[in-house]
């Protein structure tokens, strides 16, 4: 890793899934993430190059560095089209997944990185909302996880510490106010996030709309034991019935951590599953559905859902037909 000049260590740049330019604005921040998962470079670059997502670069556990979207190019990270255009995306690998945190070499490395970052486009010592954001600064999500969590602080320290450091003891660039956070549209949307507890392996790997990150090359979360709890992020909310008490309350939250409010289930096999997509800017990005399936314990997808409809003309407003669901798939789609 070259850091006065902000090479990273592998440079592979993605074939798709990012925005040419910056139309125009200038890069003011940069925006930290996790990958709720443990991603290789390699694994990054093959789940962006079709999840229609992507970040600038990605640290693996090790701390090595690789980019794959050009500083100068937009990456589809935020879920927020301001915070794209306008901030540099970095994804930590985690080493924890309940609750997510990140493993002290990808932690140093990524605060390394984002001292480099806003040494090299004087955007100032690092803060957070003032040059460095959080994630879900910009959109409904738990990203990154502990690294605006317990690991908040001792990231921005080692950021701040870096950026000392490279600076070489010359005072540090007059600290810029945090720039106004304007609501703008989104032409993006995330992709939907989930996760899955099973009877036979407990949580499984967090899954990106239909790509698994866990490396399984599945289109879907379950390992074909009864699913007992349900996690998902995404704007709107979902809901699941359960052997034990049947339809349990809606849930907005995503956070596998809390069995409470963070997901759904009762530790019961699931038997049904409604979602519900709020577009949040439909003249932004259209109007947009959650579309979504259940296979049930040794069956195969019954038909799929877009929002409350069935699209195999059940007239149900839910996904299930009344046995034990051991596989969920979702994704957002056109309305
Ligand atoms: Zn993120």
């Amino acid at each position: 890793m070259d850091w006065e000049n902000v090479q990273a260590d592998e440079y592979r740049k993605l074939p798709r899934n990012y925005t040419a330019g910056r139309q125009g604005r200038r890069i003011t921040g940069i925006t930290v993430h996790h990958m709720a998962g443990n991603l290789s470079i390699d694994g990054c670059y093959s789940l962006w190059s079709h999840s229609g997502t992507s970040a600038h670069y990605a640290v693996q556990a090790d701390g090595r560095i690789g980019q794959m979207v050009d500083d100068a190019d937009t990456a589809w990270a935020c879920g927020n089209w301001e915070a794209n255009l306008t901030t540099i995306s970095v994804e930590h690998a985690n080493n924890g997944s309940s609750p997510w945190t990140v493993g002290e070499a990808a932690l140093d490395a990524g605060a390394h990185l984002v001292a480099a970052l806003c040494r090299y486009y004087g955007l100032g010592r690092p803060e957070w909302m003032s040059n460095v954001f959080p994630h879900r600064h910009w959109s409904a999500t738990a990203c990154p996880g502990e690294l605006y969590g317990s690991q908040k602080h001792e990231y921005i320290d080692r950021c701040k510490y870096w950026y000392d450091k490279m600076a070489g003891g010359s005072p540090s660039e007059p600290e810029r106010s945090a720039p106004a956070p304007v609501p703008s549209p989104k032409t993006v949307v995330d992709e939907i996030r989930y996760c899955v507890r099973t009877e036979a392996n407990g949580w499984l790997a967090e899954m990106v709309g239909l790509s698994d990150t866990g490396g399984s090359g599945d289109d879907y979360a379950g390992d074909g034991s009864p699913i007992l709890y349900l996690a998902m992020d995404f704007p709107g909310w979902y809901q699941v019935r359960t052997e034990g008490q049947g339809w349990l309350p809606k849930v907005s939250r995503y956070d596998v951590g809390d069995l409470e409010d963070g997901c759904a289930g009762d530790g019961t096999p699931i038997t049904g599953v409604r979602c519900y997509y709020e577009t949040q800017d439909p003249d932004a990005t259209g109007w947009k559905v959650i579309e979504y399936a259940v296979a049930n314990v040794g069956g195969g997808f019954l038909s799929p859902m877009r929002d409350l409809s069935d699209t195999g003309g059940s007239g149900d407003d839910f996904a299930g037909n009344g046995g034990r669901v051991s596989a969920i798939r979702a994704r957002v789609a056109d309305a």
